[in-house]
Order: structure tokens, then sequence, then C-alpha cells
């Protein structure tokens, strides 16, 4: 089935906030067998509204709208929606609508603003659609083969109207037909390099069909296919597990999962521990790891070393050693992963130093040189990486790095190549150590 979809506001229109809602919906509308054929953004303005109502209605069986529901002047969904199914005669009182605003006000011993009433009111031939989480009901009506639906425009409220009343219509008219999708995401190698692992699975025409893209860092498959539900998941299922195989050892979780979500995982599964001392992350990594809810069976704390003072008295790093080699180097990422291991007694340490930028950087060690080590019952590693980009960017990849070679050594494969690893330092580099 064709559906559209139609976000309706200024702040939207102006790009003042995301889009969220079009986002989620799509993806909803998908998973149940509707394909979004086309979306429309239009601020708060009547005609507009009315205009795009038109313009979607004829190009599919189905049109999402959110927005626009509130009690304000520049709340004009309901008016469009009733000019276009009621050719703009009067609206009438929902007496159910009517009823559920009375609670809610009186529910919360509040007096209800006269201006609220206006949410009580649908055209003619539509219907009102419970909100059990605001003041402001949903709409639905029929233009001609297109059903319509009117939700408010928080997520929150929109969404649970959205699986009240939209899922149950498209269950109907689509049967047992969906376009489930599934994703795949990896970290450590790049997205030609995993795009070639797949293979003719990328051809345009296979089913399922696999497409990647690559966002900060984060190289993603997405699986997609159309079916009788059933047999359309046992597909992609099938599908992702051969994905993950492939993309061994990078792959690391799907959909939802982040990196620091999996890296938790496999700690748990293995009822290990870690502990981190990060000076050019300032405690990022420890951040995104305790992000995740259940970490603190496995994260056991950390130390930010930003100085070299706080680097030699929080861990343990030799002042002899930061002065011959500088902060930013092997043995003092070493140190600081050996030192968080030892200190907390963790089963796994990671150390982190490096030049995140803008300046700081040097020609042997430029901006982006960041030295991780890892500590851990193999014993100590550690790698030299450079990562491109600003500020932000490097410290991101550094964490997310961190992580990805932390799990690849708990899967015994700590020297995976990984994209921004380096082994050797740059020449100028071996030169200077070979005269010291
Ligand atoms: P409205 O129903 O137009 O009064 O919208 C109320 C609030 O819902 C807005 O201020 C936004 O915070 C949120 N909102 C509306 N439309 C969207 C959308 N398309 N995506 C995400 N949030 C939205
Ligand atoms: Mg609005």
């Amino acid at each position: 089935m064709n559906a559209t979809t139609l976000s309706i506001g200024d702040e939207l229109a102006l790009g003042q906030i995301d889009d969220t809602n079009a986002r989620w919906i799509t993806e909803r509308l998908a998973a149940e067998g509707a394909f979004r054929v086309e979306h429309r953004t239009v601020p708060d303005d009547r005609k507009r509204i009315v205009q795009a109502i038109r313009d979607l209605a004829e190009l599919s069986e189905l049109l999402v709208i959110t927005g626009g529901l509130g009690p304000t002047l520049d709340d004009l969904t309901r008016d469009a929606l009733n000019d276009c199914c009621a050719g703009g005669a009067a609206m009438v009182e929902d007496s159910l609508a009517r009823e559920t605003l009375d609670r809610w006000f009186r529910g919360r011993g509040r007096a209800m603003p006269p201006s609220n009433l206006v949410q009580a009111q649908r055209p003619v031939n539509a219907r009102c659609l419970d909100n059990p989480h605001g003041t402001a009901p949903g709409l639905s009506a029929d233009l001609e083969r297109t059903k319509v639906f009117c939700l408010p425009g928080p997520p929150r409220e929109m969404r649970p109207m959205f699986e009240a009343n939209v899922v149950p219509f498209l269950r109907e008219r689509c049967g047992d037909v969906v376009m489930p999708t599934l994703s795949v995401h990896s970290y450590g190698m790049g997205e030609s390099v995993l795009a070639e692992r797949l293979g003719e699975r990328m051809s345009r025409d296979a089913d399922p069909m696999v497409g990647t893209n690559a966002s900060n860092a984060i190289v993603t498959a997405r699986i997609r296919t159309s079916g009788p539900r059933l047999e359309a998941m046992a597909r992609i299922e099938a599908m992702a597990s051969e994905v993950e195989r492939l993309w061994r050892p990078y792959a690391f979780g799907r959909d939802g999962t982040t990196l620091a979500m999996a890296t938790i995982a496999d700690l748990k599964a293995r009822q290990e521990s870690v502990a981190v001392a990060e000076s050019c992350t300032g405690g990022l990594i420890g951040a995104l790891l305790t992000d995740v809810a259940g970490a603190s069976d496995v994260v056991l704390g950390g130390y930010i070393v930003y100085s070299n003072d706080m680097k030699v008295r929080a861990v343990g790093v030799d002042r002899s050693i930061l002065a011959a080699h500088g902060a930013v180097s092997e043995p003092v990422a070493r140190q600081l992963a050996a030192g968080a291991r030892e200190r907390t007694r963790a089963t796994w340490g990671i150390g982190v130093t490096g030049i995140a930028g803008p300046s700081g950087g040097t020609p042997t060690k430029p901006v982006g040189t960041v030295f991780i080590g890892i500590a851990g019952p193999m014993g100590e590693r550690v790698r030299r990486f450079r990562f491109p980009g600003e500020r932000e960017v490097v410290r991101d990849r550094t964490a997310k790095a961190a992580m990805q070679w932390l799990r690849l050594a708990m899967m015994g494969e700590p020297d995976t190549d990984l994209i921004w690893a380096h082994a050797e330092a740059p020449a100028a580099e071996r030169e200077n150590r070979d005269h010291a």
C-alpha cells in the first residue's frame, strides 16, 4: 500500500527542530507493509495545509499527518481537514472528546482554559481519536479513497495513538504482507571493503535487498524485504546472520545496539570488568559505557588524567617515561592501561592518550594521533591511530576504537586490522627515536 506523510509546524518548516515524527512513522509504516511514497513539511498556514492534504491524498491510500492539533491560534490542522473533508461546514463538538478534556483538567485540579474547547471540535464526518497522554485528540477522516489520520505533534502522544489507530487500519488493509527491515552495525573497517564482502547480496534486485551506509564511522548494512510476515521476518533474520558472519569480527550489533551496549554485553557474558584511564577523551569512554543500563556490573570506574601530573599521581605513569617520550606516546598509553587495570583490579584496562586538536599537533605527532592501550589477561598492547577530522570527531572515533578493540581483544583477536591503526610512526618520528 502507498502511504504519504505530512508534518505541520513553523518550527519544522524553519528547521528549528528535527522532524523525528516523520522518520519514526515512515519506519513503522514500512514495517507494517505500507511504503511512503512522498512526504511534505508545511508551516502553520491553513491554505498550505489544505493544499498539502489534497496533493498527498491523491498519491496514496493512507495519509498520516502530525502537528497543529493544539488549542492555540497557530494550530490549524483541524480547520484544514474540515476544509478538505466537509467543505468548511461548521464543526461539531465531539461528546467523547469533550468528556476526555473535562476529565483531564478535573484530574489535575485545574479549570479548563476556554481555548481548549476547540480541541473537542471535529469535522462532521470525521472521528476523534482518544489521546491518553495529552489534551489533543487525534482525528481520522476519509477523503475519497484515502484514509487520513491527524495525530498530535509531541512524539509521546503521537506514537501510542499511531499504534492504537493507524496500525490496526494497516493490518486490516495490508493483511499479512509487511516490509520489515533489519540493520547490522560494524566498526573498524571501511565501507567499500565491507561492501565487497557482501558481493552480489548488494545487487539492486536481490531479495532480501542489502544496502550499506556509513555514519560517524559506523558502517551499517540495511536489510529489507517484503512478503507475508513470518516468512519475511525469517528471510531478513537469515540475511542478518549472514552479514554478521561476513563482517566478522567487525559487526557488533543490530538495530538500536551501540558499540557501548555491545561492549557491556560482551563483558557481562564473560563476567569480566573494565576500567579506563583517559587523557584526550576526557571521560568520554567512561560516559559512553556507563550510559548503558546495567553497566555497574562490569564497569569499575576510571581516571580522567588530562595533565602529566595526574597521569603520574592517579595512575602511576613514570615521570621519566613522560619526560623521554612525551604524554602522547606508546609507553604512556601502555602505563595508563596497565595502571587503570592494576589499581582497580579490573580484568581489562583501557588507556588513551592523543592529540584531539585543533592545536597541539607536531610534524611527528599530527592532530588526530592517538595511542590506545589495552591491558588484560593477554598482557598489554598499544596501537597508534591516526583519526581524521575535528576535535569532536577525533574524540568520538577514539572512544569507538577503544571499545571495539577491547571487544576484539576479548574475542582473542587483538591484532585484527583496524582501519585507522598505523603500525608505524611517521618517518620523522622513527628518525628521532633512532637518534635518541
Ligand atoms: P503541535 O501539535 O503542532 O502543537 O506540536 C507540539 C510540539 O510537538 C512541537 O512543539 C514539537 O515539540 C513537537 N512536534 C511537532 N511536530 C513534530 C515532528 N514532526 N517531529 C518531532 N516533534 C514534533
Ligand atoms: Mg504547532
